[in-house]
């Protein structure tokens, strides 16, 4: 498959500051399922100190996890101004990955252990809460079932953050064994046009290889308005590693 005309730039939001439990490795998974394909691709980083129309010019976002430290920094960087630039692209159905404290900025707020309220974009219709810092935190490898695809998805979450979604908003997936979402209602995620929160690390996408498929395709069918298939890659590893953590 010759793709070297097209071309996709994987826009990392605040790696310095934002990237717990191994969330780097889904911009290791994504860029490597992307060359493969023989498509161009770059990583953007885009940080507090950066012009914040860089976030114009990425064809896929991702944002990881952080503890309630950072994500107070990066909260008030969101909010003076990238904000306003990452909620554009999201309502244009930019594909993206927000996972735990990047998925609780989506929202409307999210109150932390010390009872602070930090202040979300109000993009993805819920919010979250941490009952407090004698709260149990929700710990522990996870097993779901997104609704989007049939195979089980596996991963680890670690948050204090309980996140109820409201009317307009779907969940992305139910949880078969661990949390998720709170210790309630048993959904996992949310997905809003093409842009998914997650509590999944471990990380999420070289464990679950679909789901960066299913970004990448997004991008292309986005940037080319063309629906473009991608090439099926030998992923017997990673189904491999999958079946032994679902036995567990
Ligand atoms: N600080 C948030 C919580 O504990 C997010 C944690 C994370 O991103 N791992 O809920």
């Amino acid at each position: 498959m010759k793709n070297k005309k097209y071309f996709l730039n994987i826009g990392w939001l605040y790696p310095d500051l934002m990237n717990t439990y191994g969330d780097r490795g889904n911009i290791i998974a994504l860029f490597y399922r992307i060359k493969k394909r023989g498509i161009k691709c770059n990583v953007l980083k885009i940080s507090v100190s950066d012009n914040p129309s860089l976030i114009n010019e990425a064809d896929i976002l991702f944002m990881g996890g952080a503890q309630d430290k950072q994500q107070e920094i990066v909260n008030k960087d969101l909010l003076e101004e990238k904000g306003k630039y990452l909620k554009d692209k999201i309502e244009d159905y930019t594909p993206g990955l927000y996972v735990c404290g990047a998925y609780q900025f989506l929202g409307k707020y999210y109150k932390a252990a010390d009872g602070k309220i930090i202040k979300g974009l109000g993009i993805f219709d819920l919010y979250t809460e941490s009952p407090g810092i004698n709260a149990k935190r929700l710990i522990g490898d996870i097993v779901t079932q997104p609704f989007l695809f049939k195979s089980f998805f596996v991963g680890f979450e670690n948050h204090t953050g309980r996140t109820y979604l409201g009317k307009n908003i779907n969940p992305f997936s139910k949880v078969i064994r661990g949390y998720g979402n709170n210790d309630k209602d048993k959904l996992e995620g949310a997905i809003y046009k093409n842009s998914i929160g997650t509590y999944l690390h471990g990380p999420i996408l070289p464990k679950n290889p679909e789901l960066a498929d299913y970004l990448i395709e997004k991008a292309l069918e986005k940037k080319y308005h063309k629906k473009i298939h991608l090439k099926k890659l030998d992923d017997s590893l990673e189904m491999k590693a999958k079946k032994f953590l679902l036995k567990k």
